[in-house]
This record gives structure tokens, sequence and C-alpha cells, in this order.
């Protein structure tokens, strides 16, 4: 499929993040509906060329659990991006507009992001590097797909040389800028679960708002955050407070929490009709 800015129609703006802005648009020859990314990048031709290539990878990841990718392509002098457009948004809206997501959707997200995660890395040698609610998306078929994920090693360096590449989500260790791990998506996973089910960002615990120096510096060095006492099941306690281990090496991998957390393991096997819950938010 040969995409071009010409053959793309504007429907709406879906939202926008640190160095992007994503609309919904109908590509006409085909008509599909897509989301487009525009990345804007302050760098050379060459570079923003660079990734482009880096992007087509991007063709090669196909899994239920991964957003599609349709293409890739420069645009003036941004970075577009087209991917599979997913009708009820990020979880981080879904929760702000109907509250805290009841635990047992919690519970087939995170499989959803730990079986797109062992995807990426055992397939591909992806390692996320962005797990938050945003990039999480659900349809209305009740399928839940992740997706921003770090697949261009150049892109990754040159939002990384910006404060646009912090985030909330960082691991103690990435903040320190020790070794990144797949672990390092595990903590970001986390704080993902923990904010869904309590409905709102976990850190700090009394919810004063802190400046991202102040947030940083309290990651590396203030206790992870815990659940409030007695509302949530003790399997899902377990499972955020092995996310939330400080020290990379005590924490989990993504497979280890598959094949060994109570709570996902209850998740899989759970009969929870999950596109009755997207149809009851529409
Ligand atoms: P962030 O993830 O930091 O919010 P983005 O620029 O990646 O910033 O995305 C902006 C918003 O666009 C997201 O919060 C999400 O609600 C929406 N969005 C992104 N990709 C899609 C998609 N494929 N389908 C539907 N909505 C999307
Ligand atoms: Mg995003």
């Amino acid at each position: 499929l040969d995409l071009r800015t010409e053959d793309l129609r504007n429907i709406q703006e879906l939202g926008c993040g640190n160095g992007g802005v994503v609309n919904k648009v109908l590509h006409v020859p085909t008509n599909t509906i897509m989301a487009r990314k525009i990345i804007h990048i302050d760098a050379n031709p060459n570079v923003r060329k660079q990734i482009v290539r880096e992007l087509q990878i991007l063709h090669d990841c196909n899994s239920p659990h991964i957003v599609s990718f349709y293409g890739a392509f420069m645009t003036g002098g941004d970075i577009c991006m087209c991917m599979e457009y997913m009708d009820l948004g990020s979880f981080d809206r879904l929760y702000k507009k109907s509250g805290p997501i009841p635990m047992n959707i919690v519970g087939k997200t995170c499989c959803a992001v730990l079986d797109g995660l062992i995807y990426l890395y055992d397939e591909h040698r992806i390692i996320h590097r962005d797990v938050k609610p945003s990039n999480i998306l659900m349809n209305s078929s009740g399928l839940i797909k992740i997706c921003d994920f770090g697949v261009s090693g150049v892109l990754i360096n040159s939002m990384a040389s910006t404060f646009v590449g912090t985030s909330n989500y960082m691991s103690p260790e990435r903040i320190k800028g020790a070794t990144y791990s797949v672990k390092s998506d595990v903590w970001s996973l986390g704080l993902t679960l923990m904010e869904l089910a309590m409905g709102r960002f976990p850190f700090p615990e009394d919810g004063r708002p802190l400046s991202v120096f102040e947030l940083m510096q309290f990651i590396v060095n203030e206790p992870s955050p815990t659940l409030p006492a007695g509302q949530f099941p003790p399997e899902f306690e377990e499972i955020c407070h092995a996310c939330l281990l400080k020290d990379p090496a005590q924490r989990p991998t993504p497979k280890d929490l598959m094949l060994h957390s109570t709570f996902v393991q209850n998740a899989v096997t759970d009969k929870v009709d999950i596109e009755e819950w997207a149809k009851s938010l529409m």
C-alpha cells in the first residue's frame, strides 16, 4: 500500500501527546479509516529519512495485541505514520470518561499488554519503552492493543535527547540512566494497572501535583506506590507489587508474569465479555 498525504482526508483530531498529533483520517483510494500520527523531529533530512526507513519494521509486527501499521512516509519536514484506527480510543480516556476500569477488564488488559510485549521482544527484540494508558487502545469489537513502541533506534535517540522524551511512567533505573531492559516496561505496566484500577495516576499517594523533576526524584528515592488497603483482590496487589519492585534484578519479566502471576492466570481463563463492556461505553 503506497500511502501519500494527498490521499488522506482528515476526519477529526484524536489527540496530541509529546511531539506529535494524531488524527482520524480516511484513505480515499481504499476507503479505509486510519489513525495518522504526525511526528515533528528537529533533525536533518538524512536522519528523518533514516527514521522512516527504520519504521518499516512495523510492517512485520503482526500480532492480535499490536495495533496494525499501514505505512510511514515523510511529509514536508515531518514524519507521518498511519496505523489501525481504534474506535474506543485509549485507556486514559476511557477511565477519565467512565471512572475506574472494572477489575476483570484490567485483567484482560494486562494479558493483552503482556502478550504484545512478549511478542515484540521474542520476535523482534523490541522493548516497548512507552507503556502507559494512552498507548493501550481498544475498539468496539472488544480488542485491546498496544501502540507507540520503540522500533526506530534513531527516533528513540532523537526523542531521548529532548525534554519530550521524559514520561511519568519511567522506571527508577531508566531515570538513573542505568541499563534498560524489558523489565523497565514491567515497571510502567505496574503503574498503568494501578492507574486503571484506581482511576488516577498513583504517584504520589496524597495526589499533590509534582513537577516532572520532583516526580522523577520521587520515583528514584521514595518507596513504590501501593494500592489503598482492602479495596482490591490480593492477587492484584501482588502483581502491582511485583511490577513496582525498584530493583530491576528482583522485578519479573513479562514472560515471568505471564507464566507465574495468579492475577494473569485468572484473567486468561476469565470469561468476561469485553465487547459488551466496550459497547456499554459508546
Ligand atoms: P500520547 O500517547 O502521549 O497521549 P500520542 O500522540 O501518541 O500521545 O496520541 C495522542 C492520542 O491519540 C492518544 O492519547 C490516543 O487517545 C489517540 N490515539 C493514538 N493512536 C490512536 C489510534 N490508533 N486509534 C485511536 N486513537 C488513537
Ligand atoms: Mg501514544
